[in-house]
């Protein structure tokens, strides 16, 4: 067990190894869009936070990795699509700390095709991919598939989908308290709501989160709502869901929201995901043309990718 005895002591500093930038940085961005209306904007880097375990999946997993160590799991078992961000996130964890990892991913098809680059990169890390039918694959939150699971694969430490759990919210919560300027709003893409439910749960009193959904459907609220019961046995008020600007779906993209992004980037010298931030900055600045929030408001957008 000298192994795990080493590993454990690289997880209990998670939080200050040298590789993981906490706090990550806060930069004010210049755009008129949002002065001109008398309202400033930050952007919080998560995305700076590891080269390896970006943005909120750093967050999300922090505690989940104690847990698991805690519990004496040696094999981190997850679920998610074939471009998962959480999927790559778990792989890189799972080397970095010291866990096996194993990926049940959605599509059978995708056994006899080459890997893309966020399977290959988590087969890279050491990742055991396991690919299911979309039948078996909507099964991922039901306890008898996880029996299944650990019968044809041995113990593991189950992350939920996107890594959205208790845990999860617990360490997303720890971002307000980084945030040093005099702000009003923490914004967020949302693709769970694990992350939201955090942020939320965090905030001092006076503030509130704003989540920008990037998937179809207007379930989130329901999900941030459980997510916070599951982390605190109760739900804060001081939160809301956006569910206008997902584009046409999850990974989907408009030549509106495409322009957004490459104007963004001439502007600010800052590239952002089409799949998430790009959709909550393009949502916070159409938001802000319509003149949604009061002049004087201070806006801190995550940027968790
Ligand atoms: C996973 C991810 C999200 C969504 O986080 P949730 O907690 O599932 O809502 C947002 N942004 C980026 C860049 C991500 O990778």
């Amino acid at each position: 067990m000298t192994g795990g005895r080493g590993a454990a002591r690289i997880l209990d500093g998670m939080s200050d190894s040298p590789e993981a930038r906490v706090p990550s940085p806060l930069a004010e961005l210049s755009d008129e869009r949002f002065a001109s209306g008398g309202v400033r904007l930050w952007l919080k880097r998560d995305d700076l936070i590891h080269p390896e375990l970006p943005g909120n999946k750093w967050r999300k997993l922090k505690h989940n990795l104690a847990d698991a160590r805690a519990g004496g799991h040696r094999t981190l078992l997850t679920f998610g699509g074939a471009y998962s961000n959480h999927i790559r996130a778990t792989a890189a964890a799972g080397a970095l700390y010291g866990f096996a990892t194993i990926g049940v991913v959605r599509g059978d098809e995708l056994a006899d095709r080459p890997l893309n680059p966020s399977l290959a990169f988590a087969a890279a890390r050491g990742m055991r991919l396991v690919f299911v039918d979309r039948g078996t694959y909507r099964r991922r939150a039901e306890p008898a598939f996880a029996t299944e699971l650990a019968a044809a694969h041995g113990d593991f430490f189950l992350l939920p989908e996107g890594g959205s759990n208790a845990a999860a919210v617990r360490g997303c919560a720890e971002l307000p308290a980084e945030i040093d300027v005099d702000h009003h709003v923490v914004a967020v893409a949302c693709g769970t709501g694990g992350t939201l439910a955090g942020i939320a749960a965090g905030l001092a009193p006076g503030r509130t989160a704003l989540g920008v959904a990037v998937l179809k459907g207007g379930f989130l609220s329901g999900e941030v709502t459980a997510l916070q019961r599951a982390a605190y046995g109760r739900a804060t008020a001081n939160w809301r869901v956006e569910d206008d600007f997902h584009h046409g779906g999850y990974a989907r993209t408009t030549p509106e929201l495409r322009t957004f992004v490459e104007d963004f980037r001439a502007r600010h010298g800052v590239a952002l995901d089409e799949t998430y931030v790009g959709k909550l900055l393009y949502a916070l600045t159409a938001l802000a043309e319509r003149g949604a929030f009061a002049p004087g408001t201070g806006i801190v957008a995550v940027k968790t990718g």
